[in-house]
Order: structure tokens, then C-alpha cells, then sequence
């Protein structure tokens, strides 16, 4: 029986779950040892292990379903009316995910799985008419939000515990392309009514200054996801006053997913220890304490800034897993601690 999520799975918990992809190929046996690690590290949600590209994993299915695109050369266009598609949207590595749980009998482990969905404004981004974004057309981003509703609805349908929409360029989509705040609040709504059974979250990164009244008013959403080491001064978007009043909590990236250039060359050759990418677990803890100095530690989900996946393109891929491991480690020794500290419930 699928069951039914609300904010009681997350208030005053101290959850932690992943924002992204990691730093290794997708393969067979990457997935399991990604999946594998997640759960030995007791990440409260685990994500499932999306290891390709984030536009594509999506564009690609919707193209094979004839839903008014094509992708040639990995660009994807319209070429006709975008129509939500027919089939049930299947993610082939949510299927895996939920198989390889139940016959590891990993289920009591975990408290469920988190999967990712592709924004519509992200999405948009990267789809070309006639050679510009398909971001400055708004029909095309509205038909793009009814499309990703019901990949979401497909989803929700699986079982997951949360999903996350990606809208990672969403600040810059609404400064550069002239985005109407009302015009996307009126899109993301539209997505998440998609979303039923399971916690419904949004991802947003780089500086949300400019978008956190917006963020706040979207009805169906629980938790808003930033980053906070990269952009420390996020913490002052919100008050706990607004998050409690909109019924909001926030998803705290707590490690840093973006690395000094010349730190990634030295250890690549060999000059430094790969520790030294890795903050230390009292970091990670005095960068939470200042969330819960500001939230209230009840309003705090945990989880990395962003994703880690660029990292392999800057150092050997089994460094770049080690480094993002090592800080996944620190993440929950420090959460552990404070949950006893706080006297949180112990999952
Ligand atoms: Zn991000």
C-alpha cells in the first residue's frame, strides 16, 4: 500500500536527504553502490540514482511519445503542439530503485525514496524554437508545465516519499527572460498539483533573494531546497516567522558542491590529500546551527548545496565519490549528534 506523506514525516525530525546526482557514470554496478552507500550512511531519503543528463532524462521520453519534440545532436526543438504524453511516464531508475529496496529488504532502513523532476522553466531553458530558448515563448512553458504535472503524477502514482522539482536557473529565468512572478507561480502551481501522495519540495539554487516571497506562495509545496554555503547569505530570505506562517519548511544545503578550481588541479595531480575538499563534521554542524538559530531546528531538512555530479569532470571519478561520501559522512555525524542534543525524535 503506497502511503501517504505529510509534513509530520519531517517537522522537527531533522531529516536528510541528497539534492542531486553523483559523481560516477551511470552504470549497473554505480547505481547499486550509490544506492548501496546512501543507505549505509542512513540518509533518512535516499535519492534515486539519476546519473544522466537532467534535461534529457526527461526530453528524451517525451520525444519517443511524440509529445511536439525531437532532440537532434543532443538539442532538443519543438516541432509540433506540446501535448502531455499518452503512455504513463516511466523512470526506468525509479523502477530499479524500488526493486532492488524491496529485495535487499532495505525498506524498514530507509523512511522512502526522493526522485527528481526537471522544472518547467529549466526544462524550457535548454528546448530551442527556431534557435532561441523556448523560455521567452510563455505558451510554450505553460504546455511544458501540464507535461511535467502529469510525468509527475506518473511518479507520484510509484510511491516515492518526496518529489523534488529542479529549478536551478529559476532566479535567472525570471531576471534575464522577463518571467511575470505571477506567470511562473501560476506554472509551478500547475506542476505540483501533480503531486498527491508524496512531499512535494522545490530546488532552487545560487541567490533566491529575489524569488523567496514568490517561493513561499506556492500552495503545494512543503519544503523550499537552496543552497547556503555557496550563498550563506540565503539565510536571510527567509524568517522562521514566514516559513511557519506559509507552512514551509526549508531544505538546508549544508556542503559545499562547488570547488575551488585550483584545489580540484592539486589533487588531481596528486600535490594535496583529497581531504582537503571535505569540511570537517563541526562545519557541517555550526552552518546547521546557524539555520536553526534562524528556523528553528523543527523547520530544517538536510541535505549537500547542490549536486556533486561535475566533480568527476574536474578529478578521477572514484576521488571525486570518495570526497562526496566523505562529506556525506560529516552531514550525518553531524545531524546525529544533534538530534540527540535537541532531543529530536530518533528514527
Ligand atoms: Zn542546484
Amino acid at each position: 500500500m503506497i502511503q501517504q506523506r505529510n509534513s509530520s514525516d519531517l517537522h522537527g525530525k531533522l531529516k536528510t536527504t541528497i539534492v542531486d546526482s553523483f559523481p560516477l557514470d551511470k552504470t549497473q554496478a554505480n547505481m547499486e553502490q550509490i544506492l548501496f552507500d546512501q543507505i549505509s550512511l542512513e540518509i533518512d531519503f535516499p535519492i534515486v540514482p539519476q546519473l544522466e543528463d537532467m534535461s534529457l532524462m526527461f526530453l528524451e521520453p517525451l520525444a519517443e511519445q511524440n509529445c511536439g519534440i525531437e532532440i537532434k545532436n543532443g538539442i532538443t526543438h519543438v516541432i509540433g503542439d506540446l501535448i502531455p504524453p499518452r503512455e504513463p511516464f516511466v523512470l526506468p531508475e525509479l523502477i530499479w530503485t524500488k526493486n532492488y529496496i524491496e529485495n535487499a529488504g532495505f525498506n524498514t532502513k530507509i523512511d522512502g525514496i526522493k526522485v527528481y523532476v526537471t522544472g518547467p522553466f529549466t526544462l524550457a531553458y535548454f528546448i530551442k524554437i527556431a534557435d532561441m530558448p523556448a523560455l521567452l515563448m510563455p505558451d510554450i512553458v505553460e504546455k511544458l508545465a501540464y507535461i511535467i504535472k502529469k510525468i509527475v503524477y506518473d511518479i507520484d502514482k510509484e510511491g516515492v516519499a518526496i518529489v523534488t522539482i529542479y529549478e536551478h536557473i529559476l532566479n535567472f529565468a525570471i531576471a534575464q527572460f522577463a518571467i511575470e512572478e505571477d506567470f511562473a507561480l501560476k506554472c509551478l502551481d500547475i506542476v505540483f498539483k501533480g503531486v498527491s501522495r508524496a512531499i512535494p519540495s522545490i530546488h532552487v539554487c545560487d541567490d533566491i533573494f529575489s524569488i523567496s516571497k514568490l517561493l513561499l506562495q506556492l500552495d503545494n509545496v512543503l519544503y523550499l531546497d537552496h543552497d547556503f554555503v555557496n550563498n550563506p547569505d540565503n539565510l536571510k530570505a527567509y524568517t522562521k516567522q514566514d516559513l511557519e506562517s506559509y507552512d514551509k519548511m526549508i531544505g538546508y544545503g549544508c556542503l559545499a558542491s562547488v570547488f575551488d578550481p585550483l584545489l580540484l588541479e592539486d589533487i588531481r595531480r596528486g600535490k594535496v590529500p583529497w581531504q582537503r575538499a571535505v569540511e570537517t563534521e563541526k562545519d557541517v554542524r555550526s552552518r546547521i546551527l546557524k539555520a536553526s538559530n534562524r528556523y528553528g531546528i523543527e523547520n530544517l531538512i538536510i541535505d549537500p548545496d547542490c549536486a556533486f555530479g561535475n566533480l568527476k569532470f574536474a578529478i578521477p571519478s572514484e576521488i571525486a565519490y570518495n570526497i562526496t561520501l566523505a562529506k556525506l559522512k560529516n552531514m550525518m555525524g553531524a545531524v546525529k549528534n544533534l538530534r540527540k542534543e535537541f532531543r529530536l525524535e530518533v528514527p
